[in-house]
């Protein structure tokens, strides 16, 4: 299946298949596992997020295991996600990484993204937002 790939950054939008990576920097992530639901054709996807989870990636050598990425409005309603959540715009992931502590990811999601940055700590996954880079200027 082809998705069309949005860069919320800088607006660029690709035809990809699923199995294609993102960046060619981040070798550890493919398309589908941005995909909202299986009925999905847009995907929406930061580049600078993406980033820290392939510096994650490294730093703890296990795969991160998104739970949830981009989210289609209907779906994030589905899933009871906050009305304006960071999941709808592409900038944010939830993500688990087995054998390492929530605790211990969180902490590295904050090193990583700093002030700006929006972590939450629940019982099986670590939502990491960076939606408050956006919305400085
Ligand atoms: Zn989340």
């Amino acid at each position: 299946m082809q998705y069309m790939v949005v860069n919320v950054e800088t607006g660029e939008t690709r035809r990809l298949l699923g199995n294609s990576l993102l960046e060619k920097d981040c070798p550890n992530f493919q398309v589908y596992e941005f995909v909202s639901t299986n009925k999905s054709e847009i995907v929406l996807y930061s580049p600078t997020l993406l980033k820290y989870l392939q510096h994650l990636r490294n730093e703890f050598k296990r795969a991160v295991v998104i739970t949830s990425a981009h989210r289609e409005i209907a779906f994030n309603e589905s899933v009871d996600g906050y009305e304006d959540s960071e999941h709808l715009y592409g900038l944010a992931v939830d993500f688990r990484m087995y054998g390492i502590e929530i605790e211990r990811l969180a902490n590295a999601c904050i090193n990583l993204g700093g002030y700006y940055c929006n972590v939450g700590k629940y019982s099986n996954w670590v939502h990491f937002g960076i939606s408050g880079y956006h919305r400085r200027a």
